[in-house]
């Protein structure tokens, strides 16, 4: 592999002396490398945090999969350097290169880089620094590649708009091709100027140089003057038919274990419950379902393809989405012969029924973790969180009862007028569900997880200020004094990482330098625990003459000029002052989705609109059981199977006691190559999902948490290649073993490879295998 490429040589030479290697291998199973020399325009996804970080992003591999169908371009994969692999490339004065064809970012038309969220702003610019570029997008030259960014924080990307040629805000399947043809197509054959020019003129897209920022004595914004005529502000942009919209079948699979590693399937996107904290809920309107039929395509391809054996259904709010019950039946029926759990992102009190509870169960208890946000029903009705306590506590009882041991709940501290009260009712409400589930089983837990509130852009709660570390620092040792029980774990956030955040939040243009300074300190990874350098922060703001209390602890006048008020302009301002008038009255604002419209300004009840699909549900007299008066609602017929089911599994059924006995393999294979820096859990991994992908009918082991039978020897060394290494594996049945070697062999990731496979008798581990004297015969290829 790259024989020709000095750098990657260099580098993998290096690769056995560096904390997992795996991140920077590339060319894992799914991934796409195309030949340079037939492309137009070549696009560095970059995403500014480690690998296993990175690659759990659903919206990367959206993009990367959807250049890649482009016949004209092609999209490489790069993460930021953990530090050592950083330390390493400056002392050997070398590039940070891509994952697929092991090239030097600046060999890139584009680099195209996630704004996540704010503590990866440094990361960024260790990103551009190995690619050799400079920080200002002013200072480099019309031949530099493009520097893009999108993401979440796009939304107010001012603290590092000056680092970047343009920016979409919003939703980018759609965009994104239209931001690339027009760079195809114009690149090269006029000036950087004039093609950010035209960029200008596609909905969603920003182009920091062409507004200019004035401020006040005060160090308010007194006008953004935009330098481009009829470019006076930006529109989201929003993909109207999640259901038609592209979603990878074919995600690449990681080389090792990242945050979110299973399958993973946007089923809803937005979410129009109004919780008055959350921004999410407000830049990511109108609710926008897929249809049930395509997520089942969707999710029974990507099992095909990856050997996942989890599906996680994601959404802002999961218990929103219409077919929840019958979708997850839906999948667990037809998933379950193959072990495949079913995971959920954390819900809202009142919507993880027992209906839900049953399917997840059905295969292997995924822990739960449910969003009470606040502990009192007045600091709830403050943000819109319409449940009550006897919610909280019916669920945690059913949860428990269903035999969960461990439950996690998610609170915020320090939102707009929290008393005391409000804070040590936590731990009391921690107390009493853990009195609840004790019904149950004395063996139980409850963490607490605890977040400081962040007002952020785009919310109702975006002109309040946020506390300042002190206080934080006081309000969690409220909630440590009260709390009485062991086993209520206390898991809070650091209150540094949360006032920095909350500089950036809302911070503006002069907020860049002391990024910069910050990133020459050496920060790094700050949303890393084992990373958090306050101290450089400190300094640097300092040095660069910032305030950091004008940004986070200063509350906004109704009329202040906000830094991203020339962005995203239909949701209304005066809406949204509106809706935190609402949070002072503790006053309901009901959910769009299901009566009328609020008028927040998103919609434009064409295109642009609440979409839901239903199983009809009808009432007594034949009506539409639940009504919703904003939303296009379209029907499944649950009668009907899905059509588009293209895919058939061989059903194998778990194995029990009655079953007649398997066949056991004793496998040989070597591990050379870039599989030789792959550690022990990663090749095992490798191995699972290899055999799943192949189809092998595994026998599974009983119990709570099945496991594929297929046992390994000693740990393998990272870094040292393996002739010769056996594992054993038991299937349904009898199988030709020549058959086995050649399925396997076909699904293994570069450098692994079965060499032999002899049936043994039984599935004995290797070493009581070892020590007998086996006279069978090898069947090798
Ligand atoms: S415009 Fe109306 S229907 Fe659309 S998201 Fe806003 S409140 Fe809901």
């Amino acid at each position: 592999m790259n024989s020709f490429n000095p750098i990657w040589e260099a580098i993998d030479r290096a690769l056995p002396q560096i904390r997992k290697p795996s991140r920077y291998l590339g060319n894992e199973k799914n991934s796409v490398k195309k030949d340079w020399a037939h492309i137009d325009l070549k696009i560095a996804l970059c995403y500014p945090d480690a690998y296993e970080i990175g690659m759990s992003n659903i919206g990367i591999q959206i993009l990367y999969h959807l250049l890649n169908r482009h016949p004209h371009m092609l999209a490489e994969r790069v993460f930021a350097p953990w530090l050592d692999f950083e330390q390493f490339l400056r002392q050997e004065k070398l590039p940070l290169v891509s994952l697929e064809s092991k090239v030097p970012l600046r060999q890139f038309d584009v680099l195209g880089i996630s704004l996540p969220y704010e503590l990866t702003y440094t990361n960024i610019l260790t990103l551009l620094d190995l690619a050799g570029l400079s920080f200002y997008a002013k200072d480099r030259g019309e031949k530099d590649p493009l520097v893009i960014g999108g993401g979440n924080n796009a939304f107010n990307p001012e603290p590092v708009a000056d680092f970047f040629d343009a920016l979409l805000i919003g939703d980018g399947e759609e965009a994104c091709l239209e931001m690339m043809e027009v760079i195809r197509h114009h690149r090269h054959r006029e000036t950087k100027q004039k093609l950010l020019g035209r960029l200008a003129s596609i909905r969603g897209v920003y182009i920091p140089s062409f507004f200019k920022f004035y401020y006040k004595n005060g160090g308010t914004i007194s006008h953004v003057e935009p330098l481009l005529e009829g470019y006076k502000g930006v529109q989201k942009r929003s993909v109207s038919d999640l259901d038609t919209s592209y979603y990878p079948k074919k995600p690449i699979i990681p080389h090792t274990k990242i945050i979110h590693d299973r399958v993973g399937v946007e089923v809803q996107r937005g979410c129009v419950r109004g919780c008055r904290f959350c921004q999410a809920g407000y830049i990511y309107r109108p609710e926008r379902q897929r249809s049930p039929d395509t997520v089942k395509e969707i999710v029974r391809h990507q099992i095909r393809n990856t050997g996942q054996d989890a599906v996680s259904l994601v959404s802002l709010s999961i218990g929103d989405y219409d077919c929840i019950s019958q979708l997850m039946k839906d999948l667990m029926d037809e998933h379950l012969s193959r072990h495949v759990g079913i995971s959920i992102p954390s819900t809202r009190v009142e919507q993880l029924t027992p209906a839900m509870m049953e399917e997840i169960k059905r295969v292997r208890k995924t822990g739960f973790t449910i969003a009470p946000e606040a502990a009192t029903e007045r600091m709830r009705r403050v943000i819109n969180k319409g449940n009550s306590e006897g919610d909280l506590l019916t669920t945690v009882n059913e949860v428990f009862k269903n035999g969960w041991r461990l439950l996690k709940f998610y609170f915020l501290v320090g939102l707009p007028t929290e008393t005391d009260e409000d804070v040590s009712a936590i731990a009391a409400l921690g107390l009493k569900s853990l009195r609840t589930g004790e019904v149950h089983s004395r063996n139980i837990e409850i963490n607490l997880g605890i977040s400081l509130f962040v007002p952020k852009p785009f919310t109702p709660f975006q002109w309040e200020p946020q506390i300042s570390i002190e206080e934080m620092y006081r309000r969690l040792n409220l909630i440590k004094r009260s709390l009485k029980a062991r086993k209520l774990r206390l898991k809070p956030h650091i209150p540094e990482m949360s006032y920095l955040e909350g500089v950036f939040s809302r911070g503006d243009r002069r907020l860049a330098p002391a990024i910069i300074s910050a990133w020459k300190k050496g920060c790094r990874f700050d949303e890393w625990e084992e990373c958090a350098a306050f101290e450089k922060w400190k300094e640097a703001f300092i040095e660069c003459g910032i305030d950091t209390s004008f940004y986070v602890e200063r509350p906004r006048e109704k009329d202040e000029i906000l830094p991203w008020d020339h962005l995203f302009v239909e949701m209304k301002k005066e809406w949204l002052w509106k809706e935190r008038e609402a949070a002072f009255k503790e006053s309901f604002t009901h959910d769009c989705s299901v009566e009328s419209c609020t008028t927040c300004g998103v919609c434009d009840y064409k295109d642009v609109r609440n979409r839901a699909y239903e199983h009809p549900l009808y009432d007594e007299e034949g009506r539409l059981f639940k009504k919703k008066t904003t939303t296009e609602i379209r029907h499944q017929d649950p009668s009907c199977p899905s059509p588009a089911i293209a895919v058939d599994f061989p059903q194998a059924s778990p194995a029990s006691s009655l079953d007649p006995p398997g066949q056991s393999f004793l496998c040989q294979f070597s591990k050379k190559g870039p599989a030789r820096l792959f550690g022990f859990l990663e090749f095992v991994e490798h191995v699972r999902r290899a055999v799943a992908r192949a189809e092998i009918p595994v026998r599974f082991s009983e119990g709570f948490h099945p496991h594929p039978r297929i046992k390994f020897g000693d740990a393998l060394k990272v870094g040292q290649e393996i002739e010769e290494a056996l594992f054993i594996i038991e299937i349904e049945g009898p199988m030709e073993p020549t058959i086995l070697i050649e399925h396997l062999n076909g699904q293994f990731p570069e450098g692994i490879r079965l060499h032999s496979v002899r049936p043994i008798d039984s599935f004995l581990s290797l070493q009581k295998l070892m020590s007998r004297s086996m006279a069978a015969h090898d069947i090798s290829i």
